[in-house]
């Protein structure tokens, strides 16, 4: 099967990308999907893979250890993985985490951790959400307070995805308990030889069952000074604003993703199934209902391209990207519901992806900003 439609975006390069790209994904992450599902978790081995083929940090820079693209390659990825019905492999964060260092981190930190997140050795995550503080992050408990050379964690944080195998979370955590937001910074937490680090059980979700989403817990962890992010305590939240679009943006490469295997499913399924001596496909409102899910996402996809593109050129804003995300993942979770109809009982067996595509969805208009958030930011704009 193949993706429909061929973004502006892509050029022949990236087509030939995009060609390597879903064989990997086909090998090598779509055919383990059940065994990453049972164990809640994708295998390391699969990061460095990913890492040696240079697509985990393709558009950061070759003097960090990137492949030295630009955003359409991660796009590419994101998409290809979407349309596989992969939710197991947390590279969209990995990615987030790296461009967390890139824009913000110091030479010495971009110099050390990038190639490593990179190569796939370290495995990125972003440990902002806590029991108390989703939505609202200036409701973070969790300190991080200077003691010589280094500071001091305690604290905890909930949902985080890549929790079990991270090895280099940046963790969001108040550096001045009385500065309110100025108080807020962000530390690269090296998670191995980390005394008080631990890592809760990996949390049981209503979909994404292969991606290893956990409680984390930090009691009196040292990280050294040289770990704040950008060196300058106070800068958390400027830092986490700047990255909002990226992080937004891939949200929506994922959801039509999804979008356009839910359809390409739908279609195919509805002209092989029988009823009332025809094809499903046959009856008017399979075709009317399915005519409308083609325009939305042709349409759909026409926005998110334009998105991806400001991403690459660097035109691309905090309202574009919540528009994009709060539109895309709406839309997603709205079609793919429409299409589980079309799969009668079959549509609720988890066996059938289209039924995996509809547990998977709905977290979209949660996690990145839950969409009431995405309507206030957008509001503001007004
Ligand atoms: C599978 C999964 C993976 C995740 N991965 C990560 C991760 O890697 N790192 C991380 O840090 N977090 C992660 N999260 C957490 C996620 O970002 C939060 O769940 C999300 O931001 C919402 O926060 P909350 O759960 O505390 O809900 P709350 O903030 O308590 O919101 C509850 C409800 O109130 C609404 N609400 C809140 N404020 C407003 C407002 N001002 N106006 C209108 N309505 C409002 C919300 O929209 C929501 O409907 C993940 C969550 C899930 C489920």
């Amino acid at each position: 099967m193949t993706i429909p439609h061929q973004p502006a975006w892509m050029d022949a390069d990236l087509q030939t990308y995009r060609d390597m790209v879903r064989r990997f994904v086909q090998e090598k992450v779509a055919a383990h999907e059940d065994r990453w599902r049972a164990q809640q978790h994708v295998d390391r081995e699969l990061w460095r893979e990913a890492g040696a083929l240079g697509v985990l940090l393709a558009d950061v820079p070759e003097a960090y250890g990137g492949s030295g693209g630009h955003y359409g390659h991660m796009a590419v990825l994101f998409e290809e993985l979407a349309y596989a019905g992969d939710s197991a492999f947390g590279v969209h964060v990995h990615a987030i985490a790296a461009h967390y260092l890139l824009r913000h981190g110091t030479n010495g930190q971009k110099h050390r951790y990038l190639p490593l997140l990179a190569s796939g050795e370290m495995v990125g995550a972003i440990a902002m959400s806590e029991p108390n503080a989703g939505s609202d992050l200036q409701g973070v408990r969790t300190t991080a307070l200077r003691d010589g050379d280094d500071y001091v964690l305690n604290g905890s944080k909930i949902f985080i995805s890549n929790g079990y195998l991270a090895d280099l979370i940046v963790v969001v955590a108040k550096t001045d308990t009385g500065a309110g937001a100025k108080g807020v910074s962000l530390l690269l937490l090296e998670t191995k030889n980390a005394p008080g680090f631990t890592v809760g059980r990996i949390l049981e979700k209503l979909g994404q069952k292969g991606q290893d989403t956990c409680e984390l817990f930090f009691d009196e962890v040292r990280v050294p000074a040289a770990n704040l992010l950008g060196g300058v305590e106070g800068q958390g939240f400027y830092q986490l604003m700047q990255e909002l679009p990226y992080e937004r943006t891939i949200l929506a490469n994922i959801s039509i993703g999804r979008i356009e295997r839910a359809l390409d499913l739908t279609v195919q399924y509805t002209k092989e199934r029988k009823a009332f001596g025809r094809a499903v496909f046959d009856m008017q409102n399979t075709r009317f209902k399915l005519a409308e899910v083609k325009a939305q996402t042709v349409v759909a996809r026409t926005f998110t391209d334009s998105c991806v593109e400001r991403l690459i050129n660097g035109t691309m804003d905090t309202v574009t990207a919540s528009i994009a995300k709060l539109w895309l993942s709406e839309l997603e979770c709205k079609v793919i519901d429409e299409c589980v109809q079309f799969f009668g009982g079959y549509g609720y067996m988890l066996e059938y992806p289209i039924t995996q595509l509809y547990a998977d969805a709905r977290v979209q208009r949660i996690y990145g900003g839950t969409s009431e958030i995405m309507k206030e930011i957008i509001a503001r704009s007004l």
